[in-house]
């Protein structure tokens, strides 16, 4: 049924103008809300008095809410409010998110305006709106919501009241976190144009880190305070999965400002098993340490296309079709400690480490054997059944997992590769 039939429906169910309805159900759509509860909704909005009687429904704790609630009252202390711009027929709109308390639990909630309330507010919201998001009920505070302010404050143990104002560590951090409090210092920063919703507009993107790790940010509307070597507190970060890892977007909403303290970054990278690391489904900054089984096609000299940087097939690339390619090296080493697989990849510098030459070499090894695969053998050759250890960024999807190398070292864990690897630096 379209969304006209559904408008229609309703328009002839509760009396009310089609036009009306049809674009606070096309509202509550494009908010992802399933249109049959939106439907529900709407008859409580219009008041159809077969959903039960109207009038305010009766007050609940928090733990006592479910996705089965069509609404609720419900008094709460806010402990995170994060506002973020979302774009709706054409204009921007502002939504606060966030996490509300009492002494029984948590509820996320999205309000559809902003009230006012900030973290730490103690709020009652009458008939407030329930929807179900993974499983979970989650509050809709709109326009059918009223909202008041308490001036007692709700006695909440710290259990459950920890996260007044969204403090975190980076590596607790996962995608969809709202309004989060960060410090950390900002290691690695670049200024990038990209087509935006509204046309060019420039960004700032790079690594931050604190005590627990490291994880890539986006600074939508660049702030001075954000540059490469700074320390800086973080206010109302929200959290997206990119490329496979969380990373921390900081929006025009985001406060941002310069921390007296030096922020110590940890160097050392979890280090996991194959297995454990590929079931997180994603990690920013990883350790793993694996026999190389294997070196995959498309290792060794290849061709990158000079428009899109993906590696080309005899010439051709994928979008750009037929195209005059720029050589590079790569590898692509599947790893194995008998937990689990990943495919480590290794950059053009990492490979030249592995291969024992640079591009020139390789160009013309190929020449002279009239065949590039030589490149890859010879990779082949020195790798494959040797433990090594890998430090990076694993993303895991359909194509499988791939460990995206920043470092890539033989393991000295084994007392025989050591003793090796010490012979050939006395040899050399
Ligand atoms: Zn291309």
């Amino acid at each position: 049924m379209e969304l006209d039939d559904h408008a229609e429906e309703l328009a002839s169910d509760l009396g009310v103008d089609k036009e009306e309805v049809k674009s606070d159900l096309q509202n509550l759509v494009e908010y992802s809300v399933p249109v049959d509860e939106a439907k529900q909704s709407l008859r409580r909005k219009y008041g159809d008095g077969s959903s039960g009687g109207g009038g305010t429904p009766s007050a609940k704790n928090v733990a006592d809410i479910t996705p089965e609630d069509g609404s609720v009252t419900v008094t709460g202390t806010v402990l995170t409010a994060g506002k973020r711009s979302i774009r709706y027929q054409g204009s921007d709109h502002v939504i606060v998110e966030g996490q509300l308390a009492d002494e029984t639990g948590r509820i996320d909630y999205t309000a559809w305006e902003d009230f006012g309330f900030e973290a730490g507010d103690t709020i009652t919201a009458g008939n407030a709106g329930v929807r179900e998001w993974d499983g979970e009920p989650e509050l809709n505070v709109g326009e059918s919501t009223a909202l008041s302010f308490e001036s007692d404050s709700l006695e909440i143990s710290d259990e459950i009241s920890y996260e007044i104002g969204g403090e975190a560590e980076l590596t607790d951090l996962e995608a969809g976190d709202r309004a989060r409090t960060l410090e950390v210092a900002v290691l690695e920063c670049e200024r990038r144009t990209i087509d935006g919703r509204d046309g060019e507009t420039e960004i700032l993107s790079g690594v931050l880190g604190d005590e627990s790790g490291r994880l890539p940010f986006t600074n939508w509307d660049p702030v001075p305070e954000i540059e490469e070597g700074a320390s800086v507190r973080i206010e109302n970060a929200y959290v997206q999965e990119f490329r496979g890892v969380p990373e921390v977007n900081v929006s025009e909403f985001s406060g941002v400002s310069a921390l007296e303290r030096e922020i110590d970054v940890g160097s050392d990278a979890t280090t996991m098993d194959v297995g454990e690391a590929v079931r997180t489904g994603g990690i920013y900054d990883v350790e793993l340490v694996g026999n190389a089984l294997a070196i995959r096609d498309g290792s060794g000299l290849i061709q990158r296309c000079p428009e899109c940087y993906r590696v080309i097939q005899k010439g051709q690339c994928r979008t750009h079709g037929d195209v005059d390619g720029i050589d590079d090296l790569r590898v692509k080493a599947i790893l194995d400690d008998g937990t689990g697989t990943v495919t480590a990849i290794l950059d053009d510098e990492l490979t030249q480490q592995v291969y024992g030459g640079d591009l020139e070499d390789a160009l013309e090894a190929a020449r002279e054997a009239m065949d590039q695969e030589v490149v890859a053998d010879e990779i082949r050759e020195n790798v494959v059944g040797r433990e090594y250890r890998v430090r990076g960024h694993l993303s895991v999807d359909e194509y499988g997992a791939n460990l995206d190398a920043e470092t890539f070292e033989e393991s000295d864990d084994d007392p025989a590769a050591r003793a090796s690897a010490f012979l050939e630096e006395v040899d050399a």
